[in-house]
């Protein structure tokens, strides 16, 4: 989208209360653009906790972090809304009718902002073994995508917590041979995902540390480094995944103005900063009694929405009861 293009409201932050606050903002009609510094959407439960049951989203008895992150996926679509991953907001410019935000790809306008940043902007925690970083997204990654990559190649996932076995148990049945290496023995995920990963056909390559990673002519080669008790060993793959999780900074608010307490953004009861045009919503904000929950952010939505809505399309009529429209 054009610079020159000003959108209703641009949304920092794809976590849980970014999907549905962009889902609010599609059903009150206003044109709405989600920034995610990520590949994927979903925040702290895609990224950190997806195999998980959440218990506390009102109407789900219970329900797994990745599928509600599809399900806000998919009430998100309706409206839409223009999404942009792997999109860093990196500041916001306030202004009399408007606010830009920089990116590290490019620069968006937007007549107001919400701030939907949450424990901070994720960033997958690297590879430590030297190794070429041109090979990342080719030959090595820290997400995927796109499974179809990894099919009918020999894949090497390093990690041990519960989205490395998942991308193990994912990529069994499409790779054509699948191994996982980790410092440990034991793996730290969920009991019936390890217990899966014992009756696959993955191989476990442990206790082992990756030393470095090379480029063959046809793929990569791993040296690795025991961590006790065996022999050092070098393996060659068509591609390795690196799954050692996420790290989220948050230091990043400092710099855009907005008063904080204790690294959290002040709002007041619309949910409004201090900054024109700027509101803020979810784990990323505070005020008297705040509650870091999913609930508390999808309630924080609507209203940071509808006041937007009402200072910027006075004209606009708000249809209160979602059940009253024709969608
Ligand atoms: C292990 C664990 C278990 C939990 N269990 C529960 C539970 O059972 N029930 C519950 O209600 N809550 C639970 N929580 C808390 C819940 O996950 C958070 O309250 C929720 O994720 C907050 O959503 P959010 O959208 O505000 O922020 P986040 O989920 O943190 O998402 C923020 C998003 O913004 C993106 N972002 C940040 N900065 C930028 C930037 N500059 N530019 C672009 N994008 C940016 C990030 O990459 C991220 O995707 C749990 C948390 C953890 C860690």
């Amino acid at each position: 989208m054009k610079m020159e293009h000003e959108y209703d409201i641009a949304i920092i932050g794809g976590g849980p209360v970014g999907m549905f606050a962009t889902f609010y903002a599609g059903l009150r009609s206003a044109d709405v653009l989600l920034l995610e510094s990520t590949p994927q959407l979903g925040g702290q439960p895609a990224a950190l906790y997806p195999q998980k049951q959440i218990y506390d989203v009102a109407g789900f008895f219970a329900v797994r972090a990745d599928e509600l992150t599809s399900k806000l996926d998919q009430q998100m679509a309706r409206f839409k809304p223009d999404v942009q991953l792997n999109t860093k907001v990196t500041a916001i410019t306030p202004d009399a009718t408007g606010v830009t935000l920089t990116t590290d790809a490019q620069n968006y306008r937007a007549k107001s902002v919400i701030v939907a940043t949450g424990a901070g902007a994720f960033e997958p925690r690297p590879l430590a073994a030297p190794h070429d970083k041109t090979l990342v997204n080719d030959k090595i990654f820290y997400i995927a995508p796109d499974l179809n990559t990894f099919a009918r190649q020999d894949v090497v996932i390093a990690g041990g917590g519960d989205s490395a076995i998942d991308w193990a148990l994912a990529l069994e049945p499409i790779a054509k041979s699948v191994r996982l290496i980790h410092r440990r023995n034991q793996f730290r995920g969920l009991e019936s995902s390890v217990t899966a990963l014992e009756n696959s056909t993955v191989e476990l390559l442990t206790p082992y540390l990756i030393k470095e990673v090379s480029e063959t002519a046809t793929g990569l080669s791993l040296s690795l480094r025991p961590v006790r008790d065996a022999e050092p060993q070098t393996i060659t793959a068509d591609k390795l995944l690196v799954s050692y999780g996420f790290a989220s900074d948050n230091r990043q608010l400092r710099n855009w103005g907005l008063q904080l307490e204790h690294g959290q953004i002040k709002v007041d009861a619309s949910y409004a900063t201090n900054l024109d045009h700027v509101y803020a919503i979810g784990d990323a904000v505070t005020y008297p009694g705040k509650q870091k929950l999913i609930a508390s952010g999808f309630g924080e939505a609507p209203t940071a929405v509808s006041s937007i809505m009402s200072a910027i399309h006075p004209e606009l009529r708000q249809n209160l009861h979602s059940s009253e429209l024709k969608l």
